[in-house]
């Protein structure tokens, strides 16, 4: 029997071995919710949004925090907090991923929740908006606790995950692995005849569990059907071209790789350890193998480090944030000197930064359409599971080209009638989806 060591109290919080990590922390950054909250009230307004749907939709449906110990490999009991916030599911059931961060905290969550309501009305997927996570560091902990760590917070979660209630998906410090664990772990608490039938409980699994061929790279993909859709429109040769970008995990590397196959040239990189530069190109994909190796793209030998302050002042024409949030303020809206800003990752931009780039005449692909490439495919996984077939690698791509596509068109063209930016425009459509449903069905009771 395994007993509790004295010598090693439970912790209030996860007390992570802390990383120096450039830029600033999240706590510097002030409050994501607040700044989703603007997007959403400028959205709203733009549709005329029915004030007691706006009020519904102002706060996530559930917010759950749990507290739960796991055993780490010298003995110890470490207190883990994990999060689930459920924003709404009037479309379908919750949907959005897990983060792992040291600074991950209720109201990042509740933002990242609400923009994933949006993005999957934006698409007309089935499914509502959630966010998860739990507040450490995963890359301060051994593979062994990481399992223990992600069984336990499932098992924590217990019935508030489900294939038809909420369905969590990867995010930052997440991938195929965890969510592997996590269906594993889920389906072993249910009766054996109902086990294959929650393989969907999660999406961004890997492979051979029963994940979907083009999910791993599917955000990243439709970054670039975006760019290719601005591009078209702007009769702007992508061949030739250059971009930087910040944040080289899933998001990141996969848009670069993706671009650099078309031509582009990619002259700038950073993430949580660094920043480097070469005008003459990175190849972005020696750059991933480097990054599988060393766990960043500091000390990559074909680049120059150089500062944050400079990497946001790179001559290119196009620059894709895929870090974290909140990371273009105005001193980086002003020093940007690209065409277009396509948001890689959620909420990248302030607001106040984002008017600095609209009055300097640089076009910006927001978040829930940019990045929403995940969501799609996840959706395709749900439906493969579901009904247990299998899709070839061309036809997720060619449905994923498709639905971006379209999405784009139709955001860009309600955007032009208007005259309002792509963001309000994508905001405005999907609350007129949401809006539309809970004027049909009404309030219960
Ligand atoms: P990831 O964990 O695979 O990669 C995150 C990257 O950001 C890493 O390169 C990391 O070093 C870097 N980073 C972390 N802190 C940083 C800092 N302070 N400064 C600079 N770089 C930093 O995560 P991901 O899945 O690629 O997600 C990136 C962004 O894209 C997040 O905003 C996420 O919510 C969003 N997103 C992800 C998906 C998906 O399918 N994975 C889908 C939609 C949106």
């Amino acid at each position: 029997m395994t007993t509790l060591n004295p010598a090693s109290p439970a912790q209030p919080s996860t007390a992570a071995k802390s990383e120096a990590t450039i830029g600033p922390s999240l706590a510097e950054k002030g409050n994501l919710y607040t700044i989703a909250q603007r997007q959403f009230e400028k959205g709203a307004k733009a549709m005329n949004l029915d004030p007691s749907i706006a009020l519904i939709l102002a706060q996530p449906k559930n917010e759950l925090i749990v507290n739960f110990p796991v055993r780490m490999d010298d003995g110890s009991l470490r207190l883990f907090k994990g999060y689930r916030v459920q924003h709404n599911n009037i479309l379908g059931p919750f949907k959005g991923g897990l983060r792992y961060h040291e600074e991950a905290n209720l109201d990042e969550m509740k933002a990242l929740a609400v923009w994933m309501t949006w993005k999957s009305a934006l698409h007309d997927i089935p499914y509502g908006g959630a966010k998860g996570g739990i507040k450490f560091n995963p890359r301060s902990v051994t593979k062994g606790e990481l399992e223990r760590i992600t069984r336990r917070f499932t098992h924590s979660l217990g019935s508030n995950i489900g294939p038809e209630w909420d369905i969590p998906a990867p995010d930052v410090g997440t991938g195929p692995q965890q969510m592997v664990w996590i269906m594993d772990t889920y389906m072993n608490v249910v009766g054996n005849q109902d086990r294959n039938a929650v393989r969907r409980v999660v999406t961004g699994k890997s492979i051979s569990s029963g994940g979907s061929y083009g999910r791993e790279t599917a955000t990243g993909r439709g970054v670039v059907h975006c760019i290719t859709e601005w591009a078209r429109e702007k009769r702007f040769n992508l061949d030739g071209c250059t971009f930087t970008v910040q944040g080289f995990g899933n998001v990141g590397s996969h848009t670069a790789r993706i671009l650099s196959k078309m031509g582009a040239t990619l002259v700038g990189v950073g993430d949580y350890r660094g920043y480097i530069a070469n005008p003459a190109g990175l190849n972005a994909h020696k750059l991933a193998d480097h990054v599988a190796q060393t766990g960043s793209v500091a000390d990559y030998k074909y680049g120059k480090a150089i500062p944050r302050e400079e990497f946001f002042g790179l001559e290119c024409d196009i620059f894709i944030p895929a870090a974290l949030e909140l990371e273009v303020n105005t001193p980086e809206a002003k020093a940007l000197k690209c065409k277009l800003v396509v948001e890689g990752a959620n909420g990248p931009t302030y607001p106040d930064a984002e008017e600095i780039l609209e009055e300097r005449g640089i076009d910006l692909i927001p978040d829930i359409l940019a990045n929403s490439g995940g969501v799609v495919v996840s959706y395709y996984e749900w439906l493969q599971n579901k009904r247990s077939e299998r899709w070839d690698l061309e036809e997720v791509e060619s449905r994923l080209e498709h639905t971006m596509k379209r999405t784009y068109g139709i955001v860009r063209d309600y955007a032009a009638e208007r005259h309002i930016s792509l963001r309000t425009a994508s905001y405005a459509i999907a609350l007129e989806r949401i809006q539309r449903v809970y004027l049909e069905r009404g309030i219960f009771p």
